[in-house]
């Protein structure tokens, strides 16, 4: 064969290759508007019968040279690339992404504008124990004219034998302590059933990081006029977080915080590993504010400071800490609550820290 017609071979090849990307995108377009059909009708995405079907179409049309496993490996790398083209676009149209509202989203609670580009913080004690004890933490966070309380009513806890809290009373004390402080109320709820009559007490719904897959607890959430505080899962991927706080913003509720507590890593040195890059990477692919729990994600007093000034440094719209009067005797984490000497010091450490940065 000459040279010459080695070049016009080639070129052959060269325009063949030109008409099957042609094809090849042509067939993606057609894909994504079957995707975007089958997301209205809340149809699956993968097929596999249709997937098989069309392999036999093509394989019953294979006159080679080449042999139907080839033409099959060839073909399903096609149809996997079509099938990716779907997801991403399906992610594109997350409601909670900046793809989707490039500004942020400003959760008010009470005239907390959280999310304005301010620290905003958020403590109370681990557990709600008796009104005085959270009446004492109410008016130490009350004193540095903050606005968010917390306190745990429903407690998930490890072991069943360890207090649960005091549920519905518990936050009959928050509501009560609240408004004689003129403070708005963070609590956890762990069952979809109790959210109906927990919006009555509280200013914040809290998701916990034990629920942070309780798809039905996420839709109930979503469907009230409440603003939640959604934590990270114990061992949860960013990804699963975002999809989370997605089950409650397709209900409409749109008022959603999320929370970085530390995830589950081999390291013992810390309760869980504070995922500090988990707070600019919320930022850049969501447009809902970003808070930090230091003490669930240290499990260490020592630690809180340095991580809750990390925290504002790296962009986080607030910090959270547990606060106790006496936690020597707190009926859980114990170990990790600050007393109300230590909270004072940790409070102006941390305002000290925020003005020399600003
Ligand atoms: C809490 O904040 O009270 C709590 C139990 O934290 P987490 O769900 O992050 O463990
Ligand atoms: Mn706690």
């Amino acid at each position: 064969m000459s040279n010459q017609e080695l070049d016009q071979l080639r070129k052959q090849v060269d325009e063949m290759n030109l008409k099957l990307l042609e094809l090849i995108n042509e067939r993606a377009t057609i894909v994504q508007e079957i995707g975007k059909a089958k997301e209205k009708q809340g149809m699956n995405r993968y097929d596999p019968v249709r997937e098989r079907g069309m392999l036999d179409l093509i394989t019953d049309h294979n006159d080679g040279p080449f042999e139907n496993s080839t033409i099959e490996h060839i073909f399903k790398e096609i149809f996997k690339a079509g099938l990716e083209l779907q997801q991403d676009d399906h992610r594109k149209a997350l409601l909670v992404s900046r793809k989707k509202k490039p500004e942020d989203t400003i959760v008010d609670i009470k005239g907390d504008k959280i999310g304005d580009g301010q620290p905003h913080f958020i403590f109370g004690p681990c557990a709600v124990e008796s009104y005085e004890q959270v009446k004492i933490v109410a008016e130490a966070v009350k004193s540095k004219g903050l606005k968010l309380l917390r306190g745990g009513a429903f407690k998930p806890r490890t072991s069943p034998y360890d207090f649960q809290g005091l549920g519905l009373d518990g936050l009959k004390i928050l509501k009560q302590v609240a408004d004689e402080y003129d403070l708005a109320v963070v609590s956890e709820i762990v069952n979809p059933a109790d959210i109906e009559k927990a919006i009555d007490y509280i200013d914040v719904i809290q998701i916990g990081a034990r629920n942070m897959q309780n798809f039905e607890l996420l839709k109930t959430a979503g469907a009230v006029n409440k603003p939640v505080l959604l934590k990270r899962g114990l061992a949860a991927t960013i990804s699963e977080f975002i999809n989370a706080a997605e089950y409650i913003i397709s209900q409409g509720n749109e008022n959603i915080i999320l929370c970085e507590r530390g995830i589950r890593t081999y390291e013992r040195a810390t309760r869980n590993t504070l995922d500090i890059s988990a707070v600019p990477i919320l930022k850049q692919e969501t447009h809902l504010p970003v808070f930090v729990d230091v003490t669930h994600s240290t499990g260490r007093r020592d630690l809180l400071l340095p991580t809750a000034k990390a925290a504002i440094a790296i962009g986080a719209d607030g910090v959270m800490a547990e606060v106790h009067p006496d936690p020597a005797v707190a009926l859980s984490d114990s170990a990790q609550q600050m007393n109300l000497d230590q909270f004072d010091q940790f409070y102006s450490e941390l305002q000290k820290g925020i003005s020399i940065r600003s």
